[in-house]
């Protein structure tokens, strides 16, 4: 893919309309509301955890003046994750703010749904549309060892919140991990059969300190598909193959619902990508997979309007990086998954 051209054209930013110098509209903000989280997935971060000081991370109010600015570049579609974005004071504070701007379409969340039970109607009744809850296991015993903490019946309480909530389709997000739950995949596809939600099994990605892990434990979409269609028959495509989002979906004969897949590293997106993150301590990242990122939050403490931080924003946009470069061996450095939100 070729860079249309070097500089941003005036017109892209008189029009308020955030483009990438490939052509890709820039829409989707993944704003992550805090690094801290209430587990600690083995795939995710260590277990002595070194979170960052409050004073580092954005005040609501902070957030508030990024987001404006997001929306006066034409975002329209906000997802909420972290760290644990549960465990953000005033998150349904924040998820009304997002609601209330002018272009607002769409707000989801990302969640572990340990808090759920309790947060749900709360959560939609401030605006908040969906969640994608991370569920890496129904075994007890096995969802423990990966998540080092967690219990799995306080995250299905979280899930029947949300569905009673009215936040559906209900997204379930699980990653492989050999050694793990590579055998689990089958009991959760199984959930498809009674109930509409979409199971999404994900390849693990390497960041940082947790890399070699990550890579050593890697299964990939296909290795899952084979293990799932040996044990429970053809997968066939829905939408003709469309992604979803980042998934490409499949349904099991007779199933309710229906299986994604999300393959960063053995089938990247990139071509499709519409979004960018915000990271809880300030500063946009233009690729989930790259280290390049604009520091927001010095300007904003410093002064700096919506509408300056519109201009910066657009300008980083149009440098966003075609894609990550796993495949030459590069992975992200300066941060990991849950510093970063997914
Ligand atoms: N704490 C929330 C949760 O777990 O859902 C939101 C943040 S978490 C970083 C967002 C998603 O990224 C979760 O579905 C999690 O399982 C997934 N994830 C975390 N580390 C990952 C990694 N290294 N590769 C792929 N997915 C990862
Ligand atoms: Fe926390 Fe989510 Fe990372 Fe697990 S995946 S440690 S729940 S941020």
């Amino acid at each position: 893919m070729t860079i249309l051209t070097q500089e941003i054209p005036t017109q892209a930013v008189g029009r308020r309309k955030a483009l990438d110098a490939y052509g890709r509209h820039i829409h989707y903000l993944r704003v992550s509301l805090t690094d801290k989280c209430n587990l600690r997935c083995v795939y995710c971060m260590p277990e002595q955890m070194v979170f960052r000081p409050n004073e580092e991370l954005l005040t609501d109010d902070e957030f508030v003046i990024v987001l404006r600015a997001a929306d006066m570049l034409g975002f329209d579609k906000y997802r909420l994750t972290g760290g644990e974005p549960t465990v953000r004071p005033n998150l349904a504070g924040i998820v009304r703010e997002i609601a209330q701007l002018p272009g607002t379409r769409e707000i989801t969340m990302t969640t572990n749904g340990l808090k759920l039970a309790k947060l749900a109607q709360p959560l939609r009744d401030a605006g908040l549309r969906r969640v994608n809850v991370s569920l890496d296991s129904l075994d007890e015993a096995k969802f423990h060892r990966m998540t080092r903490w967690g219990h799995v019946n306080d995250v299905l309480a979280g899930i029947a919140a949300a569905e009673a909530a009215g936040m559906t389709p209900i997204k379930i997000n699980c990653v492989v991990i050999r050694g793990f739950n590579e055998n689990d995949l089958i009991e959760l596809a199984c959930l498809t059969y009674e109930r509409d939600w979409q199971v999404r099994f994900l390849e693990v990605m390497p960041f940082a300190d947790v890399a070699e892990f990550q890579q050593a434990t890697m299964v990939t979409t296909a290795e899952m598909i084979a293990h799932i269609e040996a044990t429970l028959g053809t997968l066939t495509e829905v939408n003709d193959g469309k992604l979803d989002g980042e998934a490409r979906v499949y349904r099991l004969a007779g199933a309710r619902g229906e299986i994604g897949f999300i393959s960063p590293v053995s089938a990247p997106f990139c071509a499709n990508c519409n979004r960018v993150r915000l990271t809880a301590d300030g500063t946009l990242r233009l690729c989930l997979l790259k280290d390049g990122e604009l520091d927001l939050k010095t300007p904003v403490r410093r002064g700096a309007t919506s509408d300056d931080l519109a201009d910066l924003m657009q300008h980083a946009i149009w440098r966003k990086p075609w894609g990550h470069d796993l495949a030459n061996g590069v992975i992200p450095l300066n941060r990991i998954m849950s510093e970063i939100g997914g």
